[in-house]
């Protein structure tokens, strides 16, 4: 069964902005999805998919179109041989219970992205990552209604193009993931921790394998730490994670920031390769600090974390999107490098 409500988009975004889309359709199951979005699309009208609104930043005028809730749950072994399952995740599972049934089932691959809110079925669209791992190491396929063909498709990871925070859904292709394949590993170890800080947090050094409740719970220890697990006793997690990417920049422009500009070369053996940056850093050293806000804004860059942008309350999508600006505004000046938002923007631009 497909309900209908009017109900404000703040309510279902981490932000608590936006307004009310002209239709909000939740189906409680796949076939209910199916036919729902379908429907959405004979329609012709402009739509989208929501799960647990965390990387969205949604007009205070809400949406003059559909939005279509994405609440199928479930979470299957399919397949297992070889020391290696495959997991079948429903789209509108939250990714935080798919981590903490995967520790608790003893599969390893996805322990370091415990903690981060939202669905499964969102996960693919910017390759969610952190501490180490990324969605793509363990993504076998997605289950897709393509709106373009208006088929019903298994697209392999390969096709979504998965990158550093993007994927070809995030790049324009449309349509709605209905659920995910993974591939663990049975082991009641993690994978080789990847990231300093965690490996110092665990006390291990890069490279080791430890249990893995122990990488979740330190995971979960690191993120509370930044506000970056949803917590409604911490102001700072009302935010949509990091509200930029990381800029990758040629390194021949790298060479020309300050030296101590934190740097990632993204590939150690080309003669001139990529290099990441910290937006972080880029952001504190164009002079915002913890806690900025514009006078009189309810927004404000988390007091954790100057990668967040928070909702003190009462805040509106135009101030969330001003102070974004102004960040945006100040990064540019400083440094040249235009800052790529990582939440999609729904009815508003930077
Ligand atoms: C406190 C906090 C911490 C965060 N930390 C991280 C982090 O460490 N790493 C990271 O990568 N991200 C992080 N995020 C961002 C966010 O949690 C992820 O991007 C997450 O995958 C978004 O899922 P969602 O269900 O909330 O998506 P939504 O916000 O509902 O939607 C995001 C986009 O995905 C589309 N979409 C949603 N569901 C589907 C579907 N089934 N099919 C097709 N399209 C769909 C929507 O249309 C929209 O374009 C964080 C966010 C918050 C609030």
């Amino acid at each position: 069964m497909t309900e209908k409500s009017s109900q404000p988009l703040s309510e279902l975004t981490t932000l608590h902005v936006g307004g009310a889309a002209r239709e909000l359709l939740s189906p409680g199951n796949t076939v209910d999805l199916v036919e729902a979005t379908l429907d959405t699309w004979s329609r012709r009208e402009p739509w989208f998919a929501l799960g647990g609104g965390s990387n969205l930043l949604v007009a205070d005028e809400g949406f003059d179109g559909t939005v279509i809730r994405v609440l199928s749950r479930g979470i299957d072994q399919v397949d297992a041989a070889g020391g290696q399952t495959i997991l079948r995740v429903l789209a509108g599972e939250p990714w935080d219970a798919v981590v903490a049934h995967a520790v608790e089932h003893r599969l390893s691959g996805i322990e370091a992205l415990s903690g981060i809110p939202g669905s499964a079925g969102a996960a693919p669209m910017q390759n969610i990552g952190a501490y180490g791992q990324e969605l793509s190491e363990v993504l076998v396929s997605v289950d897709f209604l393509d709106e373009a063909s208006g088929e019903r498709v298994t697209l392999p990871a390969s096709a979504l193009e998965l990158g550093y925070r993007t994927s070809s859904l995030k790049r324009g292709r449309r349509g709605v993931v209905l659920s995910l394949d993974l591939h663990l590993s049975e082991s009641e170890l993690s994978a080789p921790i990847a990231y300093d800080q965690l490996a110092a947090a665990l006390d291990v050094p890069v490279g080791e394998r430890v249990p893995l409740a122990d990488v979740r719970s330190a995971v979960l220890g690191l993120r509370a730490s930044k506000g970056m697990v949803l917590d409604p006793d911490d102001p700072d997690s009302v935010s949509a994670g990091s509200f930029f990417t990381n800029p990758i920049v040629a390194e021949n422009f790298a060479r020309s920031l300050p030296r101590d500009a934190p740097r990632w070369i993204l590939d150690p053996d080309a003669p001139e390769s990529d290099v990441k940056l910290s937006a972080a850093w880029l952001i504190e050293r164009s002079g915002i600090s913890r806690g900025f806000a514009l006078p009189g804004s309810r927004a404000a860059v988390s007091s954790k974390h100057t990668l967040a942008l928070t909702n003190r309350g009462g805040a509106t999508a135009n101030d969330i999107a001003e102070l974004a600006r102004y960040i945006h505004l100040q990064v540019m000046n400083r440094f040249g490098i235009l800052l790529q938002p990582e939440p999609q923007f729904v009815g508003l631009t930077l």
